[in-house]
């Protein structure tokens, strides 16, 4: 018997290796890693230079704490994630992991706030569909209700959820999207308003929605109407691309496409490929100006800060990405990946979207394609689909179902950059026959 707490009831299958897409278990079963994990697998498994780099670093220096030190491998990073001011990112701070950029994204936030003398600003606005990690501010700051219900009692109280960018699901039949944008607009006003627009540290917001709407990406000037509506009222514009940035939907950062710029970002899981744990906050000089006038210091700290091996290994992934122009192959075979959704279900009486960017790509399942219908969340269809996927070899994420407004089961793939026609191919063949099994 397995000595760990498992996710579910049953122990799984045993992952003892992996090379390119691929995942081996202890009884020889090769698996198809089509969602690179939860969208962390970027540059695939078993990646020489990325091995070697950690080998080297644990071999230097396997840990120096930030009290005292800085370390080289983070000095590095930083310079190639925030050097070039990127939209006027200017600093870089790292953690383990995207619960931890997010808590520190808030932390971070408020202090700003503190130290400009508006210690007023206690609220944070989000959206209803999403998911920014599952320690207590995170989740709460998350519009997953059903994961957030069994801890609202030891919640902050300083969150609250206007409607996600969804098209699919928010677009009325009668809007085009300039007046679905007016409209989300509106509404995030009418909370500012109802908050006091004084009171508002920041919005939060996925770029593109992940685990919780299936690669959700916004209609155009969405991001603009909220950047414009965050300034007016002086309040932060926090985004989280711990599932959607670092090259996932083709650009480094999503919010590259929508013509604006955060003033803090959250990065994980493409950061670091999953060679190690790493997440990072990015930040632009504004937010840490009162900091730097007053206190001088963030007042936040986990013992591995800037981990010297994490940091290592997230700049070996970084460098082969730029260095092998894995952005434009994320870009084709993502043009690949979604001909090849709508050549197989496009015309599928239960597949009533097919959406995302890059290799981030999802399918909601519906009931009726005509009123959108979702199927009955009792029938557990994603995880049913997840199951039949496997059986044949392919690793697919399910989500949706249970979300908030989005009761429709969707299924997400984020295959690693590396992926080639044939994995995609491969792929879309897989997933064909395990929806055809699980309805
Ligand atoms: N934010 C988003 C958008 C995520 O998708 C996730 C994880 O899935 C998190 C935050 C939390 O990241 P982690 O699981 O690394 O704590």
């Amino acid at each position: 018997m397995s000595r760990l707490l498992h996710r579910g009831r049953a122990t799984p299958p045993v992952a003892v290796s992996g090379q390119g897409c691929w995942l081996r278990d202890s009884e020889g079963r090769e698996v198809l890693d089509a969602s690179g994990g939860a969208a962390v697998s970027c540059l695939g498994h078993g990646h020489p230079e990325v091995i070697a780099a950690v080998q080297q670093q644990v071999a230097a220096l396997e840990y120096a704490h930030t009290g005292f030190f800085t370390n080289e491998p983070a000095e590095r990073l930083g310079e190639v994630l925030v050097g070039h001011e990127p939209g006027g990112l200017s600093r870089a701070y790292f953690v383990s992991g995207g619960s931890e950029a997010m808590e520190a994204a808030l932390k971070l936030a408020r202090q700003h706030f503190v130290e400009k003398g508006e210690p007023r600003r206690t609220r944070f606005i989000a959206r209803r569909q999403s998911y920014h990690g599952n320690t207590l501010g995170a989740l709460a700051l998350g519009g997953n209700a059903a994961r957030r219900a069994p801890y609202a009692p030891i919640l902050a109280d300083a969150f609250s959820h206007v409607s996600a960018a969804f098209p699919y699901r928010g677009m009325r039949e009668s809007e085009d999207e300039q007046g679905y944008v007016a409209c989300l607009a509106e509404e995030l006003e009418a909370e500012f308003q109802r908050l006091g627009p004084g009171n508002v540290a920041a919005f939060v917001a996925e770029t593109v929605v992940g685990a919780t709407a299936g690669c959700a990406a916004p209609p155009a000037g969405y991001f603009r109407a909220v950047r414009e509506i965050c300034d007016r009222h002086g309040a932060l514009l926090i985004l989280d691309e711990v599932m959607s940035g670092m090259g996932r939907t083709g650009t480094l950062h999503a919010w590259e496409q929508e013509g604006i710029a955060p003033d803090i970002q959250a990065i994980a899981k493409g950061l670091g490929g999953g060679y190690q744990p790493i997440g990072a906050i990015l930040m632009n000089d504004r937010v840490l100006a009162p900091i730097m006038a007053g206190s001088g210091a963030f007042q936040h700290g986990h013992t591995y800060l800037s981990h010297p091996v994490a940091c290592a290994a997230a700049l070996a992934v970084q460098e082969v990405i730029a260095r092998d122009g894995l952005l434009g192959r994320v870009q084709a075979m993502g043009a690949r990946l979604e001909a090849g959704l709508v050549e197989r279900f496009g015309n599928h009486r239960h597949v009533g979207d097919i959406r995302g960017r890059g290799l981030f790509r999802a399918i909601e399942l519906v009931a009726d394609r005509a009123t959108r219908e979702p199927f009955e969340p009792t029938r557990r269809l994603n995880q049913r689909i997840r199951d039949e996927a496997f059986a044949r070899g392919l690793a697919v994420y399910p989500g949706g179902g249970t979300a908030d407004g989005t009761r429709g089961d969707h299924i997400l793939l984020a295959p690693p950059y590396i992926a080639g026609e044939a994995e995609i191919d491969l792929i879309l063949e897989r997933l064909g026959e395990a929806v055809d099994a699980a309805l």
